[in-house]
C-alpha cells in the first residue's frame, strides 16, 4: 500500500463523513469542525450510524469515549456495540446519545476534590472537532471529561476553552487591522517527541525502569555522549524498523509523523510530527506516545518516555512549537510584507513577550513535573527560568522601535521606520539557540521546557491564555482610539520597553545567565514544589476566570493533584530504590565479597603470607559500601514515611527536601559499588547494556 493509501485509513476523516453522510449533515459538521460552531444535536443520530457501519467495516466491534483525565495519559472503556434481540441473537447499535455523551464512572481518577469519590459520576462528551478513529477493534470518539457540575476533569476541556478565548481575543485586533472576514483563529502546534529506545531483555531486569520509567541506579558506562556520534547518525537496523513501523501505525491515524532522527544521547530519538490545530495535535501527541510503547516490543524493544532516563546523558524533553493561525491559513506569527502586515505581527509579538513576562511563573508550571526537575538547569535543557530569545535581528528592530532610530539591515536597507509604520523586515530563520525556553523561529515560538511524558495540553492551554489576556488589554486600549496606526506603534513601542528584561539572546545554559535573570527581576523556580504554588498566586488564578478556562475551584483542585502526583512519583522511587537496595543490591554485593573472601582463604592455604592486596582492599570498600547501602536505606524508608503523613505542599517539599537526598546517597553508595563488582555478579542490567546493545 502506498502512503496515500496507509494514511487516515483509520479515521472518520472528513473525507469518510463527506462520503457517508447526507450533504445538510455533513456541512453542520464540517462547520462546527472548522469555524467552531456548536453542533445541532439532532444530526448526532445520523453521525452515530455512519460511524457505527463505518467502524464495522473496520472490524470494530467496540467504541468507547476517549479522554484525557489529568493523568498524562488517555483512557478508555470499551462497550461492545451488541444489542440484544427477541429471538436470542444480537444487533450491532450506537446511537447519537451514546456518541455524543458517556457516563463514566470514574471515581478513581484524579479530581482534586472536586468529586467525591461517592459522586463518582463523571461525563465524557464528544470533542467533534477532532476525529474518531479505530484503534485494535475499537472505535475511538475523542472526548472531554468533566464532573456533574460540569467542571473539567481532563486536560482537553480546559485547552479547548483557552482556544476560545484567544479566537476572541485575536478576532478583536484583526478587526482593528480591517478584518472582518476572518471567522476563527486558531493555534497550531508542532510537538517534537524525544525518546529512549532498549532491548526489552535488559529493560525487564530493572525493578526502577518497570515501576518508576527511569534508572535510580547505575554506574556510567565507560562511554557516553560525548563523542557525540549518535546525534543525526545513522539509525540501527532495528530501530529503523520500529520506527518504519511507528511511522505507519501512525499514519493509518491521521497523525502526521513527519521527521525522525537520532539524538544527543545514546538510544535516544526524536519523532516531529507536521503541525495542526492544538487540540488535534494533542490528541495526536497522546496517541504517537502510545503508539511507541506499544510497538517497541514487536521489536524486541522498550520505549523509554521518562524525562530522565539516565543519569549523565541527556534526558528527553518536547519542544512545543506554537502558533497563531485563521481559518484561511494565515500564520499570524508569521511578519509580513508590508508595513500594516508587520505592524499587526509587531503587535502580536508584543502580546507574546508581554504575556510570557507577565506570567513567567505559569508557564513554569505548565511544564513542572517531578520528572522533568531531573532536566531542567542541568545544563542539557533550558534552565527553569523562563526567557524569549528572539534572534538578534528581531531584537535590533524592537530595540530601534523602544530607542526611535533608524533600524538598518546590514548590506540591504530595508527597513524604513517611520514613526506611523513598522519596519519591513526578511524573517530570521537561523534560530540555532539551542539554550533558550522559548524562542521565535522565523514564524512561531518554540517552548522548549517541555518534559517528554507530559500531555501538550497544559502548556499550551497557559499559553493561550495568557496571550488572550495580552490581546484582549491591547484591544480594550486600541478600539478607543482616533489615530489607529499611531497608538499602535506607540503600544508595541510601551509593551516592548516595559518588558526587554524577558528577552534574552545569550546562552541559557550559563551561569552568569542566573545571575542576570536574577538581577533582572525573572523567577528562577528551579524545582516543582518551588512552581507550583504560582498556581494559586491570585494574578494567575485572575486571568483564568476572567477568560473562562478555570474556574477557581478548578485551578485549586489542579494544584492539588499536581502536587500529588509530585509526591506519588518520589514515593514510588523512594519504595522502589530501598526494594532493588535490599533485595537485589545488598545480596549480590555480599555474595560476591563472599566469594572474595574464599578465594583469599584458599590462597592463604596454599602460601599463608601471600598478601591477597586486591581482594583484600575491594572487600573492605565493598562492606563498607554495603554497610552505606543498608543504613541509608534505613533512613530513606523512614523519611518516606514521615513524608506519607504529610499532606499537599508540606508533603511534596518533605519528599524534595528529605527523600530526594538521601535516594541520591543511596545511588551513590549503589554506584561505587558497582565499579568495583564482578560483571557476573551485579543483579541488574548497566548502563552500558541499556545504551549501547540495542
Ligand atoms: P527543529 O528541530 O529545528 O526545531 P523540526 O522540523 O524538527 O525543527 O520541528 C519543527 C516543528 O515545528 C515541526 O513539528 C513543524 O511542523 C512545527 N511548525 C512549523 N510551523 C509551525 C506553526 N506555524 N505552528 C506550529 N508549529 C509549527
Ligand atoms: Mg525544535
Amino acid at each position: 500500500m502506498t502512503i496515500s493509501e496507509i494514511f487516515g485509513s483509520e479515521v472518520f476523516n472528513e473525507a469518510v463523513m463527506k462520503e457517508r453522510l447526507p450533504k445538510e449533515d455533513y456541512k453542520a459538521l464540517k462547520k462546527t469542525i472548522h469555524d467552531g460552531k456548536s453542533l445541532d444535536i439532532t444530526i448526532a443520530n445520523t453521525v452515530a450510524n455512519a460511524m457505527k457501519a463505518w467502524a464495522i467495516e473496520k472490524g470494530a466491534t467496540h467504541y468507547t469515549h476517549w479522554f484525557q483525565p489529568m493523568t498524562n495519559i488517555t483512557a478508555e472503556k470499551h462497550d461492545s456495540f451488541i444489542v440484544p434481540t427477541d429471538d436470542g441473537n444480537v444487533i450491532m447499535e450506537f446511537s447519537g446519545k451514546e456518541l455524543i455523551r458517556g457516563e463514566s464512572d470514574a471515581s478513581s481518577f484524579p479530581s482534586g476534590g472536586l468529586r467525591d469519590t461517592c459522586e463518582a459520576r463523571g461525563y465524557t462528551a464528544w470533542d467533534p472537532t477532532s476525529c474518531a478513529f479505530v484503534k485494535d477493534g475499537t472505535l475511538c470518539i475523542p472526548t472531554a471529561f468533566c464532573s456533574y457540575n460540569g467542571e473539567a476533569l481532563d486536560k482537553k476541556t480546559p485547552l479547548l476553552r483557552s482556544m476560545d478565548a484567544l479566537n476572541r481575543q485575536a478576532k478583536r485586533i484583526l478587526k482593528l487591522f480591517g478584518n472582518d472576514t476572518t471567522k476563527r483563529v486558531i493555534t497550531t502546534c508542532g510537538p517534537e517527541q524525544e525518546y529512549f529506545l532498549v532491548d526489552k531483555k535488559y529493560y525487564e531486569e530493572r525493578k526502577d525502569l518497570l515501576y518508576c520509567g527511569r534508572t535510580l541506579f547505575g554506574a556510567p558506562a565507560p562511554k557516553g555522549q560525548e563523542l557525540e556520534d549518535h546525534y543525526f547518525g545513522a539509525l540501527k537496523p532495528r530501530v529503523c524498523a520500529f520506527m518504519k513501523e511507528l511511522d505507519e501505525e501512525l499514519w493509518k491515524l491521521g497523525v502526521l509523523a513527519k521527521t525522525k532522527h537520532n539524538e544527543a544521547a545514546p538510544a535516544q530519538h526524536e519523532l516531529a510530527p507536521i503541525f495542526t490545530t492544538t487540540n488535534i495535535a494533542v490528541d495526536h501527541n497522546q496517541l504517537t506516545m502510545e503508539i511507541m510503547k506499544k510497538v517497541a516490543p514487536h521489536h524486541g524493544l522498550v520505549c523509554l518516555l521518562h524525562e530522565k532516563p539516565f543519569a549523565g546523558v541527556n534526558g528527553s524533553g518536547k519542544h512545543n512549537n506554537w502558533s497563531l493561525c485563521t481559518e484561511s491559513g494565515q500564520n499570524l506569527l508569521d511578519p509580513g510584507q508590508t508595513p500594516a502586515e508587520n505592524a499587526q505581527f509587531l503587535l502580536f509579538l508584543a502580546a507574546v513577550i508581554k504575556a510570557v513576562d507577565e506570567y513567567q511563573g505559569m508557564m513554569r508550571v505548565s511544564i513542572a513535573s517531578a520528572g522533568n526537575d531531573h532536566r531542567l538547569g542541568a545544563a542539557e535543557a533550558p534552565p527553569a527560568i523562563v526567557s524569549i530569545f528572539l534572534g538578534d535581528e528581531l531584537q535590533a528592530i524592537l530595540e530601534s522601535i523602544v530607542n526611535n532610530t533608524e533600524y538598518h539591515d546590514e548590506g540591504t536597507v530595508n527597513m524604513k521606520l517611520g514613526v506611523h509604520t513598522m519596519p519591513a523586515f526578511p524573517k530570521d530563520n537561523t534560530d540555532r539557540n539551542r539554550t533558550s525556553p522559548f524562542a521565535f523561529t522565523g514564524n512561531k515560538f518554540e517552548f522548549r521546557m517541555l518534559g517528554s511524558t507530559a500531555s501538550v495540553a497544559d502548556p499550551n492551554t497557559v499559553l493561550n491564555t495568557i496571550v488572550a489576556e495580552a490581546l484582549c488589554q491591547f484591544a480594550d486600549r486600541l478600539e478607543n482610539t482616533e489615530d489607529f496606526t499611531t497608538a499602535v506603534h506607540e503600544l508595541v513601542k510601551e509593551t516592548i520597553s516595559k518588558h526587554m528584561r524577558i528577552i534574552f539572546n545569550g546562552n541559557g545554559y550559563s551561569e552568569e545567565w542566573t545571575k542576570e535573570a536574577e538581577e533582572r527581576g525573572l523567577l528562577n523556580l528551579t524545582s516543582t514544589v518551588d512552581a507550583l504554588p504560582q498556581m494559586i498566586e491570585q494574578k494567575n488564578i485572575d486571568v483564568f476566570v476572567k477568560h473562562r478556562v478555570y474556574n477557581e475551584s478548578e485551578i485549586r483542585s489542579r494544584y492539588e493533584i499536581l502536587l500529588e502526583s509530585y509526591s506519588k512519583a518520589i514515593n514510588i522511587e523512594a519504595l522502589t530504590a530501598v526494594d532493588m537496595v535490599r533485595k537485589e543490591y545488598i545480596p549480590a554485593v555480599s555474595s560476591y565479597i563472599s566469594v572474595l573472601s574464599d578465594n583469599v582463604l584458599a590462597k592463604k592455604q596454599v602460601i599463608s603470607s601471600i598478601p591477597c592486596k586486591a581482594e583484600t582492599e575491594i572487600i573492605e570498600r565493598l562492606s563498607k559500601l554495603l554497610d552505606d547501602m543498608y543504613e541509608i536505606s534505613t533512613r530513606l524508608e523512614a523519611a518516606d514515611k514521615e513524608a506519607l503523613a504529610l499532606t499537599g505542599y508540606y508533603q511534596a517539599r518533605a519528599f524534595r527536601d528529605n527523600v530526594l537526598p538521601l535516594m541520591n546517597d543511596l545511588r551513590n553508595a549503589v554506584d561505587s559499588a558497582e565499579t568495583i563488582t564482578a560483571d557476573e555478579f551485579w543483579p541488574v542490567s548497566t548502563y552500558g547494556e541499556l545504551l549501547f546493545k540495542v
